[in-house]
C-alpha cells in the first residue's frame, strides 16, 4: 500500500480543503471534477479530504481516492466534530501557498477556482465566493435577508448574505484563522474578523448534485443564535436595557392609574392588567437567563480547553506527528 506523505512530498501551491460527512454519494465526482481544474492551472496542487465521522461508505471512498490519485490525500477524524472543527483540521494540513476551503457536493463549483487563485495573486488574502439566491424558497430568502441585517447590528464584524465558507485564503491568512483558539467557531464572524485584504466574486446557486443537506430549520436557528452570542456580548447589555425601558414603563404606569383613580374616580383595572405584567415580565426573565447561562456555559467549554477534533487515520496509515489542533 503506497502511503502519500505530505510531510516528505514537495510543498503544492494550491491545496484544496474539503470536509466530508456522510458524503460517500458525492465525494467520488467532486475528486472527479476537482482534479481535471486544478490540473488546468498549471500548479502544484494537493486536495485534503476531511472525514467528519461519517456513518456511511465515505471514508471508504476517500481511502480508494488516494490510493488512485497521488495529489488527493485524507485526515478521518475519531467522530463527528461538525464541519468548522472539519475544515480546522484540514486547514492545518495544508502547508500550500494558497489554500481553498470548499463543500462536498458540489454546491460550490470547482470551475471557479482558477479565478480565485488568479485574484489570490493580484494581492487579495481573502477571496470570497458570494453565491446569488436562485431558486431559494421566498421565504427563506426574505428570512436570511432579517437575520443579515439584524446579526450585522449585533456583532462587530460584518458579515454578508450569501457568503459562505467557499473561499480562497492565502498562507497568512491560514495561519491567522489557525491561531483562533476558541472552541466554539462561528467561522462566518472568524474570517471576517481576521481580516487581510477581501474580494468577493460572484456564482449561481445550484442543487446539491447528491446526498443530503445536514441543515434542518432548526439547527439553522440554532446557528443564528450562535452568531450573535459567539461574537460579543451585546445580547448582555441589550438585557439591562430592556429591564430599564420596562421598569421606568412600569412607574410610568402605576402614577397614570394612581392618578386617573384619584382624580376622576375611576377604579383601579382589575387581573387583567396584572396577568399581562406577570406572563410578560415571567417570559422576559427566563429568556434573560437563557441568555446569560449561554455566555456561562461557553465559558465553561473555553475553560476546558479541549483539542477542537481528533484524528483516527491519514492516508492509510496512523495519524503520526500530524497536528492534532491548529
Ligand atoms: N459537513 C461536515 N460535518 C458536519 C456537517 C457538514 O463536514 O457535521 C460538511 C458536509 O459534508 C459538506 C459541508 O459541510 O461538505 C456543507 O454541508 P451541507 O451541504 O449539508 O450544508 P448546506 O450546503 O446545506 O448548508
Ligand atoms: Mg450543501
Amino acid at each position: 500500500m503506497t502511503h502519500h506523505d505530505g510531510e516528505t512530498s514537495p510543498q503544492p501551491q494550491v491545496a484544496v480543503v474539503v470536509p466530508c460527512f456522510d458524503e460517500g454519494a458525492v465525494v467520488d465526482r467532486l475528486v472527479e471534477a476537482l482534479v481535471p481544474v486544478l490540473a488546468s492551472t498549471g500548479r502544484t496542487f494537493e486536495v485534503i479530504l476531511v472525514d467528519d465521522g461519517s456513518r456511511d461508505d465515505t471514508l471508504e471512498r476517500m481511502r480508494a481516492l488516494s490510493h488512485a490519485h497521488e495529489q488527493v490525500h485524507y485526515t478521518a477524524l475519531s467522530r463527528n466534530f461538525g464541519k468548522e472543527a472539519a475544515m480546522l483540521a484540514g486547514m492545518s494540513r495544508s502547508r500550500a501557498d494558497v489554500t481553498v476551503l470548499m463543500d462536498a457536493d458540489l454546491q460550490h463549483p470547482p470551475d471557479l477556482i482558477p479565478s480565485m487563485l488568479a485574484l489570490v495573486d493580484a494581492g487579495h488574502d481573502q477571496v470570497v465566493a458570494r453565491r446569488d439566491r436562485t431558486g431559494d424558497p421566498a421565504v427563506r430568502t426574505a428570512l436570511s435577508r432579517l437575520y443579515y441585517r439584524l446579526v450585522n447590528r449585533l456583532i462587530d464584524v460584518r458579515i454578508q448574505d450569501g457568503v459562505g465558507d467557499f473561499r480562497a485564503l492565502s498562507r497568512p491568512a491560514v495561519r491567522a484563522m489557525l491561531s483562533l483558539g476558541e472552541t466554539n467557531r462561528f467561522s462566518k464572524g472568524l474570517f471576517a474578523w481576521v481580516g487581510f485584504p477581501t474580494t468577493h466574486i460572484h456564482y449561481r446557486n445550484a442543487p446539491r448534485v447528491g446526498g443530503e443537506s445536514k441543515w434542518g430549520s432548526r439547527s439553522l436557528f440554532n446557528y443564528g443564535l450562535d452568531s450573535i452570542i459567539s461574537f460579543n456580548s451585546k445580547p448582555l447589555r441589550l438585557a439591562i436595557h430592556l429591564g430599564m425601558l420596562i421598569s421606568v414603563l412600569a412607574v410610568l404606569y402605576g402614577l397614570w392609574v394612581g392618578i386617573d383613580s384619584a382624580i376622576h374616580r375611576n377604579p383601579v383595572p382589575g387581573y387583567t392588567t396584572l396577568l399581562c405584567a406577570i406572563l410578560g415580565l415571567g417570559g422576559l426573565q427566563i429568556m434573560m437567563l437563557g441568555v446569560l447561562g449561554e455566555y456561562l456555559g461557553r465559558i465553561y467549554m473555553e475553560t476546558k480547553q479541549r483539542p477542537h477534533f481528533l484524528v483516527r487515520e491519514v492516508d492509510g496509515g496512523p495519524p503520526g506527528d500530524l497536528p492534532l489542533i491548529g
